[in-house]
C-alpha cells in the first residue's frame, strides 16, 4: 500500500506492482480457463442428453413403424379372410411375429353367453392350448373374463400381483399381460390376450395402438361371423331345395319316408331317426334310419302318454329340445336301443294339423342346438308335404284300383244284362214269329168263313147280318196288318227280309196309299197335299216295301194329326255333296203333318219296335183314328226297310204339344236308280 511510507522502495513498490500485474493476469486465465471446462462439460452433458433422447425418439419411431405396418397388414388380411378360424390364427401370428411377445391369443364369447374360448393362440406354447381347446366360464375370476363382462381393458405390469390372473397351464412365465376388448357395434364378442414374459412391458402407448388393431380385429370376426352365416344359410336353402327336388321326384308311400331320413342326414346329423305318424292313440313309425337291427324298428308302435313328448310337440306345434333323456322323468325307451341322450322331436304338419313327426337322437348329451331344430323344422315341412303328397297319390292309386275294379265289374254286369236282354230279345222275336204264323192260319180261316158268309147273304140285303160281317171283315183286315207287321219286323230283326229290286216310282206309291185313305182322311176332316213328286226320278226298290215305308209314314201322320189338319208328302233330289253320306244322286221325301208333334228326346227311340210315346191304355184303338194305338211296329218296319235300300230316315219336330200342334217330319232319303221316271 502506498501510503505507508517509508518501509517499501519504489523498486519494491515497482517489482510488487509488476507481480500484481503477473497475478491478476494468471488469475484471470485461470478463471477463464475453469470456466472454459465448466462450459465443455456443459456441453458434453447436453450432447449426451440429446443423443438419449435421439434414440428413444428413434425408437418409438421404429416401434410406431412396426405398429403401423402390422396394422396395415391386419387390415389387408383381415378383409381377404372370411374364415373365422384362419382369421383368427392369422391375426395373432402377425402381432406375435411383429412385436415378439410371450403369447397371443384370440378369445371369444360362445353363443350361450356363459363362457369364453380360446379360439387361436401363438406363441411357444400358444399353438397347443388352441388345440386343447381352453374354455373359461363367465363365472370365474379372471383378467380375460372381467375384460368380456365389462368391455373395458385391463394392462397388469405384474400378474402375481393381480388377484384375478388365472395361471394357464402352458404359460408358466407370464409377468405382464394386456387384454383388450374386442367390440362391435358396442357389443363385447371377446378379448385380444396379449402376454409377456417380461414385468411392465406394455406402456399406454403400447395399449392405444393394439386396442386399434383389436377393432379392426372386431370388426373382421363379425365379418367372418356373417358370411358364416350367410354361407350356412346358402348352403341349407340349397340342400332345402335339392331335398325339396329329391321328395318330389318320388311319389312311392312305400320310398319318400326313408328319402326324407336320408336327406335330413345331410341337413342336421344324428346317429337314429325316425318318421312317426299318429294312429289315433299310438305313433307308428314308417321309416327308421340307423337302428341298431333293420326291420325291427318299422311297424314299431309307440303308445302317446299324458304329457309325453309327443304331446309337447301337438300341442306346441313346434319341435322339442332334449338334452338328456334320462332326466326325463317317464322317458319312453324302447328296450332293446341302446340310450341316445339327446332327442330332438319335429312336428309334421299337414293342413294346419301335427300328422306325426320326426324324431332324431344323438348319443352324447346336449349335441342338438335350437339352430338345429330350426333346420329340422323347415325341413319337416317339407318333408310333411312330401308324405301328404305321397299319401294322396297312395289314395288315388288305390282309388283308382277299386274305380278299374269297378268299371271291370260294371263291364262284366252290362255284358250278362246285355247278353240276357239279347235272349230276351230273341225270345220276344220268337214269340212274335210263332205268334204272328199261328195267328195267320186262324185268320185266313175267318177270312174265308167272312167271305162264304158274305156270298150266303141275299144280294141287297141290307141291314144289321151285313154291317156285323162288315166288322168282322174290318177287324180281320186289321189284324191281317198287324200280323204281317209282325212278320215284317221279325225277318228284319233276322235279316231275312228278301227284296226285289226295280227301278220304282215313289209317286205311284204315295198315290195308291193315297186312294187306300181317301175315305179315312174324309172321315177325319184331313187333306194329303202332294209336292215335288212326279217329276222325283226313280229309285232302285222293292215298291211292295216302299210302299210299307210310306204307309206306316202317312197312317201315323194321320194318326197324330187332330181332325182338320193336313198331311203332306213332298219330295225332292239331293245331289250328292262335300261332307253328305250319300256319294250318288237320291232323292228326299219328307211326310209332314200338322199334328201334335214329337218330343226330341224321343226321336230316336220311335224307330225301335214296340216303342210308344204316352201309355199304351189311353190309346184309342182303330188305324186312322186320332191318336189310335198300334203295335209299335210301323217305324221299326220302315227303318229296317229304308236301311236295307242304303238309305235313311229320320224325325224333325219341334216336340210334343197337343195344343198348339207343332207337328212332325219324316224325312226318308233314297238313293236313285240313276234313271228319270219319265
Ligand atoms: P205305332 O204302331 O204305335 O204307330 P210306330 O212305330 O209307327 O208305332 O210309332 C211309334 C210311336 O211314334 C207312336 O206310338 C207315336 O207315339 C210316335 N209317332 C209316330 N209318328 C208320329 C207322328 N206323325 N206324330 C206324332 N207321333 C208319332
Amino acid at each position: 500500500n502506498r501510503s505507508i511510507s517509508g518501509r517499501f522502495s519504489q523498486a519494491d513498490v515497482d517489482l510488487l506492482a509488476i507481480f500484481a500485474n503477473q497475478a491478476a493476469t494468471a488469475i484471470e486465465n485461470a478463471r477463464l480457463y475453469q470456466e472454459t471446462i465448466n462450459w465443455a462439460r456443459t456441453l458434453e452433458q447436453r450432447v449426451t442428453e440429446r443423443t438419449a433422447e435421439l434414440q428413444t425418439a428413434n425408437q418409438t419411431l421404429s416401434r410406431r413403424a412396426v405398429q403401423l405396418e402390422t396394422s396395415s397388414q391386419l387390415g389387408q388380411q383381415v378383409t381377404s379372410i372370411l374364415d373365422l378360424e384362419e382369421l383368427l390364427v392369422h391375426v395373432v401370428h402377425l402381432i406375435q411375429e411383429q412385436f415378439g411377445y410371450y403369447f397371443v391369443g384370440v378369445w371369444l364369447l360362445n353363443q350361450k353367453q356363459d363362457s369364453v374360448i380360446l379360439h387361436a393362440g401363438t406363441g411357444p406354447a400358444g399353438e397347443d392350448l388352441a388345440e386343447e381347446d381352453i374354455q373359461i366360464s363367465v363365472e370365474t375370476s379372471s383378467i380375460i373374463v372381467s375384460v368380456c363382462k365389462t368391455g373395458t381393458s385391463r394392462r397388469v405390469d405384474n400378474v402375481l400381483e393381480a388377484p384375478d390372473y388365472m395361471v394357464v397351464e402352458g404359460l408358466p412365465d407370464t409377468l405382464s399381460e394386456l387384454a383388450l376388448p374386442l367390440r362391435t357395434g358396442g357389443v363385447t364378442i371377446g378379448a385380444l390376450d396379449i402376454q409377456s414374459d417380461q414385468a411392465a412391458v406394455f406402456g399406454s402407448e403400447d395399449q392405444m395402438v393394439l386396442q386399434s388393431l383389436a377393432d379392426q380385429i372386431a370388426i373382421a370376426i363379425r365379418n367372418a361371423q356373417f358370411y358364416k352365416v350367410e354361407r350356412t344359410r346358402r348352403w341349407f336353402f340349397e340342400s332345402l331345395e335339392r331335398t325339396g327336388r329329391e321328395l318330389s321326384s318320388t311319389l312311392d308311400m312305400r320310398e319318400v319316408p326313408g328319402r326324407i331320413l336320408e336327406q335330413l342326414s345331410a341337413v342336421v346329423p344324428y346317429e337314429r331317426g325316425s318318421v312317426l305318424l299318429q294312429h289315433k292313440d299310438h305313433l307308428q313309425i314308417i321309416a327308421q334310419r340307423g337302428f341298431p337291427q333293420k326291420g325291427q324298428a318299422t311297424d314299431l308302435i309307440v303308445p302317446i302318454r299324458e304329457g309325453d313328448v309327443f304331446q309337447q310337440v301337438v300341442e306346441t306345434c313346434r319341435p322339442v329340445l332334449v338334452d338328456d333323456v334320462t332326466d326325463v322323468a317317464g322317458w319312453q325307451q324302447v328296450e332293446w336301443l341302446p340310450v341316445n341322450k339327446s332327442w330332438l322331436g319335429v312336428p309334421l304338419v299337414s293342413r294346419d294339423q301335427v300328422i306325426g313327426m320326426m324324431s332324431l337322437t344323438r348319443q352324447e348329451a346336449g349335441a342338438f342346438s335350437s339352430d338345429d331344430a330350426t333346420l329340422v323344422s323347415l325341413f319337416a315341412g317339407q318333408a310333411a308335404v312330401a308324405l301328404e303328397n305321397a299319401s294322396l297319390y297312395d289314395e288315388i292309386s288305390r282309388f283308382n284300383e277299386q274305380l278299374e275294379q269297378m268299371v271291370q265289374q260294371r263291364t262284366e254286369e252290362l255284358e250278362q244284362a246285355y247278353q240276357t236282354l239279347e235272349k230276351l230279345d230273341k225270345t220276344k222275336s220268337d214269340f212274335i214269329n210263332v205268334a204272328a204264323h199261328e195267328l195267320r192260319t186262324p185268320l185266313t180261316v175267318i177270312r174265308g168263313y167272312a167271305q162264304v158268309l158274305e156270298t150266303s147273304l141275299v144280294p141287297g140285303e141290307s141291314g144289321e147280318n151285313r154291317s156285323l160281317l162288315k166288322g168282322i171283315q174290318n177287324g180281320v183286315d186289321r189284324l191281317h196288318d198287324i200280323v204281317n207287321s209282325m212278320l215284317d219286323v221279325t225277318k228284319i230283326d233276322s235279316q231275312t227280309l228278301r227284296m226285289r229290286s226295280e227301278p220304282t216310282k215313289l209317286v205311284n206309291i204315295v198315290d195308291s196309299i193315297h186312294a187306300d185313305f181317301r175315305l179315312a182322311l174324309q172321315e177325319r176332316q184331313l187333306i194329303l197335299i202332294r209336292q215335288g213328286l212326279d217329276d222325283l226320278p226313280l229309285v232302285e226298290a222293292d215298291p211292295s216295301m216302299l210302299f210299307k215305308v210310306f204307309y206306316h209314314l202317312i197312317v201315323n201322320a194321320i194318326k197324330y194329326t187332330p181332325d182338320g189338319g193336313s198331311v203332306t208328302v213332298s219330295g225332292r233330289v239331293v245331289e250328292p255333296c262335300e261332307g253328305s253320306e250319300f256319294l250318288q244322286d237320291c232323292v228326299e221325301v219328307v211326310v209332314s203333318d200338322t199334328g201334335i208333334g214329337i218330343d226330341p228326346a224321343h226321336h230316336e227311340l220311335i224307330f225301335e219296335k214296340f216303342y210308344q210315346t204316352g201309355e199304351v191304355a189311353v190309346h184309342s184303338s182303330g188305324r186312322t183314328k186320332f191318336k189310335g194305338g198300334g203295335p209299335g211296329l210301323g217305324l221299326a218296319i220302315a227303318r229296317g226297310i229304308v236301311f236295307a235300300h242304303g238309305g235313311k230316315i229320320w224325325v224333325e219336330s219341334e216336340g210334343c204339344d197337343e195344343e198348339h200342334c207343332p207337328g212332325s217330319h219324316f224325312h226318308v232319303v233314297l238313293p236313285t236308280s240313276g234313271t228319270a221316271s219319265h
